[in-house]
């Protein structure tokens, strides 16, 4: 019997095991593929405080020894569902067969960019695609950069790249974009931003990096290549919290309903990281609701033993 079982070894649910394990609780964490989540990926974060220049598996692997040195244990399963979610032992299925008790569960299985879907998009993944302007915008300060997307996220990529790049386009496949007003006319107040409307990337140049990216326009069919240093998706992003969705609330886009407390409303479960409601998706939000939701079932658990001890 765990007190703690953690779905998600991301930064996120690294963090709540450091917590968990430091709090006094038997704490184990599960994972589908690795420990590290989306940040593995990135060969650079450069704005994670107190560690400039490193990689994300550097990254990860410093978090993993911290927190198995602490004695939490990492399992390599897919959780498929979760039984009892409502009583004070819970039971996880994972998709061998296998089920773990425990005291409280938190959430943390992040959220995936929505991939563009062109040729040379894993190709071109570091080496000019980003899916995330917050950390590789300053990589391409006076370059030329295109943003692809049309609602807030795309936007507003767009305006902080307006700051950094010498030119950006912005590459819809709207005429209108789903933005707040506000975001738009922003965005269109920019002298270097060039609005590519009713257009699709349709495909990706270059050699090791990204020089082109090739635009089709949806009415006149026709194609051409805009000349750019990198591409930056903003296409939505996809949570997987359908195992969830009985016993916790999810938005319309499925990310867990939940504030800075991390609780879901359901007892004993919290949600941690990219998974949840939340404006900001970075590894510095993502190990802060680490803390606070691994501290919430500390607690949990405290108060659970003492009632059923009383
Ligand atoms: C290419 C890239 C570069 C980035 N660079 C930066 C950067 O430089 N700086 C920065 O601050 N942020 C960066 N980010 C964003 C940052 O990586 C995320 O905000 C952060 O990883 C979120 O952490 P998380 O723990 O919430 O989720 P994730 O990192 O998404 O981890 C979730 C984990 O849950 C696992 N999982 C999901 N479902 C299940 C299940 N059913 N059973 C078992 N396991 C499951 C997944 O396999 C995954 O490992 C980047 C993102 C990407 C994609």
């Amino acid at each position: 019997m765990y007190d703690i079982l953690i779905i998600g070894a991301g930064p996120a649910g690294m963090t709540a095991a450091i917590y968990g394990q430091r709090g006094g609780k038997k704490t184990v964490l599960f994972d589908q593929l690795s420990y590290g989540g989306q940040v593995i990926n990135t060969p650079d974060v450069a704005n994670y405080p107190g560690m400039p220049n490193m990689t994300g598996l550097e990254f990860a692997n410093q978090v993993y020894k911290q927190f198995t040195e602490l004695g939490a244990e990492m399992k390599y399963e897919k959780i498929t569902q979760v039984k009892d979610a409502d009583k004070p032992i819970k039971t996880v299925v994972t998709e061998s067969g296998n089920e773990y008790q425990c005291k409280s569960i938190i959430i943390a299985t992040g959220a995936q960019p929505r991939p563009l879907g062109v040729e040379g998009e894993e190709k071109f993944r570091g080496a000019g695609i980003s899916y995330c302007a917050t950390c590789d915008g300053a990589f391409f300060r006076d370059k030329v950069v295109a943003v692809a997307g049309g609602g807030n996220t795309a936007l507003e990529d767009a305006e902080t790249l307006s700051d950094l790049a010498k030119k950006v386009y912005l590459i819809h496949r709207r005429d209108e974009f789903r933005a707040d007003a506000t975001n738009v006319a922003r965005v269109k107040s920019k002298d270097n931003v060039e609005l590519v409307l009713n257009a699709v990337v349709t495909g990706l140049k270059g050699d090791k990096f990204i020089e082109g990216v090739e635009v089709e326009d949806k009415v006149t069919k026709e194609k051409r290549t805009l000349d750019v240093n990198g591409v930056f998706v903003a296409i939505g992003q996809v949570p997987k919290n359908e195992v969830f969705k009985d016993f916790v609330k999810l938005n319309k886009a499925g990310y867990v309903e939940a504030g800075e407390d991390c609780q879901t409303g359901t007892p004993g479960i919290f949600v941690a990281g990219d998974c949840r409601t939340k404006k900001v998706r970075q590894i510095a939000t993502a190990v802060s609701d680490g803390a606070v939701a691994a501290l919430a079932a500390v607690e949990h658990v405290n108060k659970t033993c003492y009632e059923v001890n009383k």
